[in-house]
C-alpha cells in the first residue's frame, strides 16, 4: 500500500504550486536588491515586496504601513513581547498571557522574568478557553501587555479575541495575539477586534518556511528588532527575503479567494473525521472546543494507549499525524496545552492531532477512521494500562 495521507498541516503545509510559480522569477530574473531603487531591477523587487505587503495588510484590514515582514511566527512572537516590554518598562513590568501559548510566547515571557518582568499565566477550561473574568481580575496598574493566542495549534480552540481586545483597550493595555494558526482559517479584522500586534507565518497556509509577518498598530511603542539598514522602516534591518515575501503574499492572496467556501468545505471534512472517530472508537475524549475550533483540527485522546505508538503504526500505513505539538514530540513530557485543559498524564499521552487540508478527501477520511479503529483495538489488546478488560 503506497497511500500517503498528510494530516499534519498545523506543523506545516505543502507549498502551493501557484506560490512556487510566483516565487521562481525572483531567484534569477528579478534578483535586484529592493534598496537599489536607482535602477529598474531594484525597483521591481521593491515593488514586489510592497505588493505582498498590501495583500497581507488588506487581508487583515490593516494599513500596509502597519505590516512588517519577519522570519516567521516565532520571530514575530519574540519581537512583539520583548519589543513591547522593553519599550514600555517605564509604564510597568506586568504581562498577562495563557498557559496554552506556543513556546515562542511562553519561553519569551520566561526570559523576560530575568529582567524584572512578571507574568500571569491565565488558566483555561476543559475546552481550552480562557475566562474573561480571570483576565479582568489579573489586570494591575503595572500591566503593559496582554498576549493571548488567536487559535491554539494543538487543540484548535479559538479564543474570544474581540472581547479580549475590548478589555485591553478599556484598560489602555497593549494587546498582542499569535494568529499563526488562525490566518487563512478564520476572518481576522485587526481594527474591529482591537488587536495591537499580531504574529503571522507563511508556512502554515501554503507559503514557504522562514517568512512571516507582524502587524503593529500605528502608534504602538515597540523596540526595533534588528539594527542595521533602513529596511522595514528601520524596525527590522536586513535585505528582504524578496522571493519568500512574494510567496507569502501569494499564499495570502489564494487564501482570500473563495475564503468562505474553503472554510465550509474544510469544516465539513473535519466534522466527518470527528464524527467517524467518535462513533467508531470507544473511550475517546475530544480535546479542544466542540465548535469554537479551527476548521482543520481534530484532536482526540484514546484511553489506555500511548500517542507515540499510534503515530508509529499510522506512519506504517502512510498517515502523518502528530501527538502533542511537533516541537514536543520526541520528548516524553505530555503537552502543556493538554495538561492545562485538566487532562491527567495518561490521557494526555494518548492524544493524536489530525490537521486536514483542502486536499484531504472523503476517501482519506474513511481510510484514517478504519486504520485508527484497527490500531486502537490492536494497542488496547496488549495495553498494560487497560485493566478489567
Ligand atoms: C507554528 C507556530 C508558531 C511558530 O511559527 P514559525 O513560523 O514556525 O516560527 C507560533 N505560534 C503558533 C500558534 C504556531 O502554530
Amino acid at each position: 500500500m503506497n497511500r500517503k495521507i498528510y494530516l499534519d498541516n498545523a506543523a506545516t503545509t505543502k507549498v502551493k504550486k501557484e506560490v512556487i510559480e510566483e516565487m521562481k522569477s525572483y531567484f534569477d530574473e528579478m534578483y535586484g536588491n529592493p534598496s537599489s531603487g536607482i535602477y529598474e531591477l531594484g525597483r521591481r523587487s521593491k515593488e514586489a515586496v510592497e505588493n505582498a505587503r498590501k495583500t497581507v495588510a488588506d487581508f487583515i484590514n490593516a494599513d500596509e504601513k502597519e505590516l512588517y515582514f519577519t522570519a516567521g511566527g516565532s520571530e514575530s512572537d519574540n519581537w512583539a513581547i520583548k519589543g513591547v516590554a522593553f519599550a514600555n518598562k517605564d509604564k510597568g513590568n506586568h504581562i498577562i498571557t495563557t498557559k496554552i501559548e506556543h513556546h515562542a510566547v511562553l519561553h519569551t515571557c520566561e526570559y523576560l522574568e530575568k529582567f524584572g518582568f512578571e507574568t500571569t499565566y491565565l488558566d483555561v477550561d476543559e475546552y481550552g478557553m480562557i475566562d474573561l473574568e480571570q483576565l479582568k481580575s489579573s489586570i494591575k496598574p503595572e500591566t503593559i501587555l496582554i498576549s493571548i493566542m488567536y487559535a491554539n495549534n494543538e487543540i484548535g480552540t479559538i479564543q474570544p479575541i474581540e472581547k479580549i481586545g475590548e478589555i485591553a483597550k478599556e484598560h489602555n493595555i497593549i494587546f498582542h495575539t499569535d494568529a499563526v494558526q488562525a490566518l487563512g482559517a478564520v476572518r481576522i479584522d485587526v481594527k474591529k477586534q482591537h488587536i495591537d500586534l499580531m504574529s503571522m507565518s507563511a508556512h502554515k497556509l501554503g507559503g514557504p518556511k522562514g517568512i512571516g509577518g507582524m502587524y503593529i498598530r500605528k502608534g504602538i511603542k515597540i523596540d526595533n528588532l534588528i539594527h542595521g539598514g533602513g529596511q522595514e522602516r528601520g524596525k527590522r534591518a536586513g535585505t528582504e527575503g524578496v522571493q519568500n515575501i512574494v510567496g507569502f503574499g501569494k499564499a495570502v492572496e489564494l487564501a482570500s479567494k473563495n475564503f468562505e467556501q474553503y472554510v465550509s468545505k474544510l469544516t465539513e471534512t473535519r466534522n466527518k473525521l470527528m464524527e467517524g472517530i467518535k462513533n467508531n472508537i470507544p473511550d475517546v475524549v475530544l480535546n479542544g472546543h466542540p465548535t469554537m475550533r479551527l476548521p482543520n483540527n481534530v484532536n482526540f485522546s484514546y484511553q489506555y494507549v500511548e500517542g507515540e505508538s499510534i503515530l508509529l503504526l499510522l506512519d506504517m500505513d502512510g498517515i502523518a499525524a502528530s501527538s502533542g505539538s511537533a516541537c514536543t514530540s520526541g520528548s516524553l513530557d505530555p503537552s502543556h496545552v493538554l495538561l492545562a485543559t485538566g487532562l491527567d498524564h495518561g490521557t494526555a499521552h494518548g492524544s493524536i492531532r489530525f490537521t486536514i487540508s483542502e486536499e484531504t478527501t472523503d476517501e482519506d477520511i474513511n481510510f484514517v477512521i478504519e486504520t485508527m479503529k484497527n490500531i486502537i483495538e490492536k494497542l488496547r489488546a496488549i495495553s498494560p494500562l487497560k485493566k478489567n478488560m
